[in-house]
């Protein structure tokens, strides 16, 4: 699933691409991808207008338009934004296109349909509730330790809340815990302050080194420009099946259902204390 570095990764790319250019139609292949307003209004709103501003909130990529209206894209499990298609077959996954001036076509693919896209006047409604940046200034170490302060859920499910904290899932919440030596059922209110400093400093250069390596590609996701990111040559655990070994200790990783979701950790480089 695409997280924040694959998001910013897409948004870094596209934006010489489509800043400034106006959207001169759209076809959509599965009118459920629109989920406001109506598919017509979306349709017959957004044609006409000029993106003035490309932007990441979270998991979230937003397009100012002329209009003052946002449009807002997830691309959710499989989604990605592409410039062009990724191979010369035509392409069953593509689930919209957006047509730009100067002949620039922006297709939505998304094997498995749960992309979204919201047009909308005020983006506080969609990413209004979303917690801290992780990457911006005011993500300190004293503000994770004010907000860890009182949560008895694992560490694990808190970091993959994004009203917690934007932008983090699965990957880089195993990557950075195993990073910071934490065990992932461990509850946020038992983290120790020196825990909690290397679990601010272990998060930043975790999505620092996948933007640098411009996302991972483990599944579906693709760079605009069809492009995979390496990011994921840089993991440690995460996404590593159950058999493989820490790369620190030797030690077998083992795999935990948490919130339905697997958390990859190191029984002995992450001790459950
Ligand atoms: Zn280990």
């Amino acid at each position: 699933m695409p997280e924040l570095p694959e998001v910013e990764t897409i948004k870094n790319e596209l934006l010489p691409y489509i800043i400034g250019h106006r959207i001169t139609g759209i076809t959509l292949f599965w009118d459920r991808i629109v989920r406001q307003p109506s598919v017509e209004e979306f349709c017959s709103r957004l044609v006409g207008q000029r993106i003035t501003g490309v932007a990441r909130r979270g998991k979230y990529l937003i397009l100012d338009l002329t209009s003052d209206e946002t449009l807002i894209i997830h691309l959710k499990m499989s989604g990605s934004l592409l410039l062009k298609p990724v191979s010369a077959e035509p392409d069953k996954f593509i689930r919209a296109i957006l047509y730009l001036d100067k002949g620039t076509r922006l297709l939505f693919r998304d094997p498995r349909k749960l992309g979204a896209m919201w047009l909308v006047e005020d983006k506080n409604t969609i990413v209004g509730k979303l917690g801290p940046e992780p990457l911006e200034a005011d993500f300190t170490p004293q503000l994770l330790a004010q907000r860890l302060n009182n949560r008895i859920a694992p560490i694990k499910a808190i970091l993959c809340d994004q009203s917690f904290i934007a932008g983090i899932g699965n990957m880089y919440a195993d990557e950075a815990l195993f990073a910071a030596r934490i065990h992932p059922l461990r509850s946020g209110k038992s983290l120790s302050k020196d825990e909690i400093t290397r679990l601010h400093r272990s998060i930043q250069q975790v999505l620092w080194s996948a933007i640098n390596d411009k996302g991972a590609s483990v599944d579906t996701y693709f760079r605009p420009g069809g492009e995979v990111g390496t990011a994921h040559f840089q993991f440690q655990v995460a996404h590593y099946l159950s058999g493989k070994f820490c790369p620190v200790c030797g030690t077998a990783i083992e795999r935990l259902p948490i919130r339905n979701r697997g958390s990859y950790f190191c029984p002995k480089c992450q001790p459950e204390v």
